[in-house]
């Protein structure tokens, strides 16, 4: 009975210093994390509003949301071609003002987005001048 006793004694305090561990490591990724994130706000990123976000179905989360900063993004133009950094307040006001889909980034720049924005407006009055047309005239 004693060594039973014992074996048990073993057990919980093995329990006890995994617990222990299990704890240091988690603490000791949080202030990890802490420290990275200062680091980024003192490089001039911004912080991120996670309750502004436009809610999404996916289960992964996009990267700024889980480093917890927008930075400066550089991308190509898909229309044009050219380089454009796409800024840490362009896109905090793209994901928590215009409430855009956390999964989606610039792909135009600047001129091309004006170009595209127009075309589309043109197209859209195009059509429903289109429908006006067909609709039998009202009596
Ligand atoms: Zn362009």
């Amino acid at each position: 009975m004693k060594s039973k006793q014992k074996r048990g004694e073993i057990d919980a305090k093995r329990r006890k210093a995994e617990e222990w561990r299990r704890l240091q490591a988690q603490r000791a990724a949080e202030q990890r994390r802490l420290r990275e994130y200062k680091i980024a706000l003192a490089r001039g990123e911004v912080p991120v509003v996670t309750s502004e976000l436009a809610p999404s179905n996916s289960y992964s989360i996009p990267d700024f949301v889980e480093r917890g900063t927008y930075r400066p993004e550089p991308f190509v133009c898909r229309d044009c071609g050219v380089a454009e950094v796409w800024t840490p307040l362009q896109q905090k006001w793209w994901y928590e003002t215009a409430k855009g889909d956390v999964f989606t980034t610039a792909m135009r720049c600047r001129a091309c987005r004006t170009r595209e924005r127009a075309r589309k407006t043109a197209a859209r009055r195009v059509h429903l001048e289109g429908l006006a047309r067909k609709k039998p005239s009202a009596p």
